[in-house]
């Protein structure tokens, strides 16, 4: 639960797109401070019409990441030039809209309250299976106010997901704390079955995509969980498993109930099931007891591993937990562990998103995007735009085969190949007069 300082600039496009980030932090426990100094982290939606509202852009995000813990950058600056804060030597992560919020962790679990209940969002469905975890981290606040892991049997949640697929749910998002030790409390982990039978009980044409699951709980499940994903194209080839560090000293001293060759052990069991899938995972720099050596392991840890998705959190105290009262280290050492960190994510985010151009993909449509695009997501979740939507036929919940054409810092663009058909065609036609 984090503290949030927002600024949105441009057009009301970008300012719906603000109102829907606030509204989803909202729902996640964080809340808004008045400014950027009480902040958390800071969220600077840009904007780019012209080239001096660009200056403008850089100058308040070289402010707000002096004035905060952690700075995202998002909107079309960002989008469309995201190099430019990485050139201008501005610590900052830059991320897609829809990325913000789960970028708001302060290294800890997203909220489930009690008596959260599905939710349709127009072709998204929003399950959350299960609350609280079986963990205990030194840094975290949540905790608190979720308690021990707490999981409704399988038939129920089963139930929930198949009422989403009837109401119009084409992709189903499964939530929690920590997913991977859903049913722990009942003796027995039960994601894997789970998504086994929301996989082969329920009819209709859906995807689904697993929330956060610590390494923790999914070390123990990883061959039955891989092997689900390997077995059903329903379920993304997407695991969100946050490793935190590169240190065991690092994660004892979080009590991350994690070490990481385990997390090393997930990611080669994922690689040996599955041709193609996207790790995402979260590091925490400037934890109070991370020195040079164990910074530098999580760095390395990052270029061993090339996750596809990677938060990237400042550490900053929460009050009531254990690490507040440890030592903590210089605000310029945090500073500069996080710039190298989110300086090497960059890299190696661009080199996922420039491998799959050329590529054909399976993708749902989840949304409109801004103009006349819609946003999608391959088999692995990785997202893919298509802009003029309309000519091309295309609306949520939606399947379609595209290429993709081009990338962006954080996203794919991409043709539907039966467009592509058809302007060869015309072409060929052309050519034969
Ligand atoms: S796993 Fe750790 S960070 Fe997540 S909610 Fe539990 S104690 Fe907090």
């Amino acid at each position: 639960m984090a503290r949030y300082h927002i600024e949105t600039y441009g057009c009301t496009s970008n300012r719906g797109e603000s109102r829907e980030i606030e509204r989803r932090l909202r729902d996640a426990g964080h809340h808004e401070v008045e400014g950027p100094a009480d902040a958390d982290v800071a969220i600077l939606n840009t904007c780019t019409v012209v080239e001096k509202t660009e200056r403008n852009m850089l100058r308040r995000a070289e402010e707000l990441a002096d004035e905060t813990a952690d700075l995202i950058v998002t909107g079309c600056m960002a989008l469309a030039q995201g190099g430019e804060f990485a050139d201008a030597d501005v610590d900052a992560q830059v991320l897609h809209w829809d990325d913000v919020p789960e970028a708001v962790t302060n290294g800890e679990c997203p909220t489930t309250t009690p008596d959260a209940e599905p939710i349709l969002d127009g072709v998204v469905g929003i399950l959350p299976i299960a609350r609280g975890c079986m963990s205990n981290c030194s840094y975290c606040i949540t905790k608190q106010a979720t308690g021990r892991v707490d999981s409704p049997p399988v038939e129920a949640n089963v139930e929930k997901a198949r009422a989403l697929v009837h109401a119009g749910a084409k992709e189903i998002r499964i939530t929690g704390q920590d997913t991977g030790v859903y049913g722990w409390d009942n003796g027995e982990r039960k994601l894997p079955e789970l998504l086994e039978r929301i996989a082969t009980d329920i009819e209709g044409d859906f995807r689904v995509r697993v929330g956060m699951a610590n390494p923790g709980g999914v070390h123990g499940i990883r061959e039955e969980l891989a092997a689900v994903f390997a077995e059903h194209d329903e379920i993304y080839n997407f695991l969100h498993a946050p490793v935190q560090s590169g240190s065991d000293d690092v994660l004892e001293d979080m009590r991350r109930q994690h070490e990481v060759s385990q997390y090393l052990d997930i990611v080669e069991t994922f690689d040996d099931y599955l041709d193609e899938w996207t790790l995402s995972t979260d590091f925490i720099v400037g934890f109070p007891t991370e020195d040079d050596e164990d910074h530098e392991q999580s760095m390395d840890l990052l270029r061993e591993t090339r996750p596809e998705k990677i938060n990237v959190t400042r550490f900053s105290k929460r009050p009531g937990t254990d690490a507040a009262d440890m030592k903590g280290l210089g605000g310029q050492t945090k500073k500069d562990r996080s710039k190298a960190m989110t300086d090497l994510k960059m890299d190696v985010v661009a080199a996922a998103y420039e491998s799959m151009v050329g590529t054909r993909r399976d993708v749902l449509v989840v949304e409109e995007g801004t103009g006349d695009s819609v946003k999608c997501y391959d088999g692995s979740y990785r997202q893919v735009i298509v802009q003029n939507a309309t000519d091309h036929g295309l609306e949520p919940g939606d399947f379609a085969t595209v290429e993709v054409t081009g990338h962006q810092t954080v996203y794919a663009f991409a043709e539907p190949v039966a467009s592509l058909a058809a302007e060869d065609d015309d072409r060929a036609s052309t050519t034969a007069d």
